[in-house]
């Protein structure tokens, strides 16, 4: 079994896979790869060209005839084999995770584990993709549904879970009898590597899966690529908007995931305790780095003093610090310099617009990480820019309102639309609450309503654009295309043939 730390020594650059061979760009520009609680440079990222994109493509291409004609169950024989390999590997490849990200080991873990989900829900590919079918539906007519995959197909990630969501994605495509390209974020490419290079050991044949690297450049060249069938976009919204647009006027399939604003409402009934933890696990896990993020608390008349003061209680008791290797730490660092001062400076700009910092993460001392410490903005109100903008780091702003009402009406402003939980001991007010939410996962007394793999990952508005959303049955409905054969035989068969 390799260690992660002796995979990354194999290499001297970040290499790209194409047709099962390591290979390097045919650019001479990188970008840095931080360890973001040390700040330290761990590797370097090619920038990538359009040319990186063509050879990927066209070893995808090539691949795609053979690859759609194995069974549906030889191709789940091969997933079969990669999630063995996963679990076996799954605490090195979280180790990796800590390592380029930042995230907690636990949090690093919950990143893989979600991914091989996917891969599990992926192995049942030949029931997934069967068909419907109605035999005689006129006279001697039969009529069936098939499935049937598309080509190539493209997955662009962000750095926030290196592995889940490129998971979302490459698992069910392969599995439909795709081939695909997938272009990590350049901040975390080593965990895509190391997933790359299992499924190579898993037997998967040459051209099925191909990485390439980059940023803008190489995200445009295979949105426009002519032999790109379908791509599969996760990261802020404006960038999915735009993969959207580039995709669908070319008349690909394009899912894009982008930004979120997730709002919990703390009702007076609730269950204090529980309440307190899953805010401050929604608001401050991943250091507030996830789109489904709870990162905006409401807080109805009657909820307000005694859960602000446990709340702040538990807040400030969370253990930030070096995530590599360091099994306690409650909370690790954001993901770079820039990121560190881009929250600094929201947090700056709320509280001279009159938010009330309770806590305020910009008093961290550590010079070389990335580090915020978690921070509680009082008294937000919605014509303040941190109410209505994606923070992306550990920042909770609070909004008191007078009913559950105004609190839906507030919620239902944000232009986004991943998630939303009340938590109350009132089925009234839950049923109220998920019937008129306009977002597209609802939580009641659950933090992160994140769905698992069985089920679709649905956001609305500004959070999703797109029809099929990645994951589930939709994720298989995106990776196929659905034919419907209508047959007339004579069943007088022996006059026909003479006999
Ligand atoms: P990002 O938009 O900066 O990058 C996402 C991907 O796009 C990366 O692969 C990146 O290399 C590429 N990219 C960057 N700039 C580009 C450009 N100008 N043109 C084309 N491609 C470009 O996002 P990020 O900072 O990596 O991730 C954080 C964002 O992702 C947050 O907004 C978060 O809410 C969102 N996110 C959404 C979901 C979801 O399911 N909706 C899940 C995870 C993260």
């Amino acid at each position: 079994m390799e260690k992660a730390t002796d995979f990354i020594g194999r290499f001297n650059h970040v290499p790209l896979l194409i047709g099962n061979q390591w290979t390097g760009s045919g650019g001479n520009d990188t970008t840095p790869v931080y360890n973001p609680s040390k700040g330290q440079v761990i590797a370097h990222t090619p920038s990538g060209i359009a040319e990186d994109v063509d050879r990927a493509v066209k070893a995808a291409k090539d691949a795609f005839p053979s690859w759609a004609a194995v069974p549906a169950p030889k191709r789940a024989d091969t997933l079969f084999h990669y999630r063995e390999l996963l679990a076996q590997h799954m605490e090195h490849i979280a180790w990796l995770i800590t390592l380029e990200n930042g995230k907690t080991m636990e949090e690093a873990r919950g990143d893989i584990r979600r991914g091989f989900e996917v891969v599990e829900f992926a192995c049942g590919i030949a029931h997934l993709t069967k068909g419907e079918n109605l035999g005689q539906l006129a006279a001697e007519i039969d009529g069936l549904t098939m499935r049937e995959p598309l080509g190539v197909c493209v997955g662009i990630s962000p750095f926030n879970f290196p592995a889940m969501v490129a998971m979302w994605m490459f698992p069910l495509a392969i599995a439909c009898g795709n081939t695909f390209v997938l272009k990590p974020s350049e901040k975390v490419p080593l965990t895509a590597l190391y997933l790359a290079d299992l499924l190579v050991k898993a037997g998967l044949p040459a051209g099925v899966f191909n990485v390439v690297h980059g940023g803008r450049e190489v995200v445009e060249a295979l949105c426009v690529h002519p032999d790109v069938a379908a791509i599969s976009f996760v990261g802020s919204s404006e960038i999915a908007l735009r993969v959207y647009q580039l995709g669908t006027s070319r008349g690909k399939r394009v899912q894009a995931g982008g930004g979120a604003k997730n709002v919990h409402i703390v009702m007076p009934d609730a269950d204090f305790d529980s309440a307190v933890r899953a805010v401050v696990g929604a608001a401050f896990g991943c250091s507030g780095q996830r789109c489904m993020a709870g990162s905006t608390l409401m807080i109805p008349n009657g909820t307000d003093a005694a859960f602000l003061q446990q709340l702040k209680e538990a807040v400030d008791q969370l253990l930030v610090g070096d995530t590599t290797g360091q099994l306690d730490v409650q909370m690790g660092p954001v993901i770079d310099g820039q990121a560190r001062d881009r929250i600094s400076d929201t947090i700056q700009h709320a509280v001279s617009q009159g938010a009330k910092a309770m806590s305020d993460g910009r008093t961290h001392q550590d010079t070389d990480g990335f580090f915020l410490l978690p921070t509680l903005l009082d008294e937000v109100s919605p014509d303040m820019e941190v109410f209505h903008r994606e923070v992306f780091g550990p920042v909770l702003s609070i909004v008191h309102t007078s009913t559950l009402d105004e609190s839906i009406r507030l919620a239902n402003k944000l232009p986004f639309g991943n998630g939303a939980t009340i938590y109350t001991s009132n089925g009234g007010a839950a049923r109220k609450f998920a019937r008129e939410m306009k977002c597209g996962m609802i939580g009641v007394n659950v933090g992160v309503p994140a769905p698992m793999a069985i089920f679709p990952f649905s956001g609305w508005n500004q959070s999703f654009y797109g029809d099929l959303h990645l994951q589930g049955t939709e994720g298989i409905l995106f990776y196929t295309r659905q034919k419907v054969l209508l047959s007339r035989w004579d069943t007088n068969y022996e006059r026909i043939n003479g006999w």
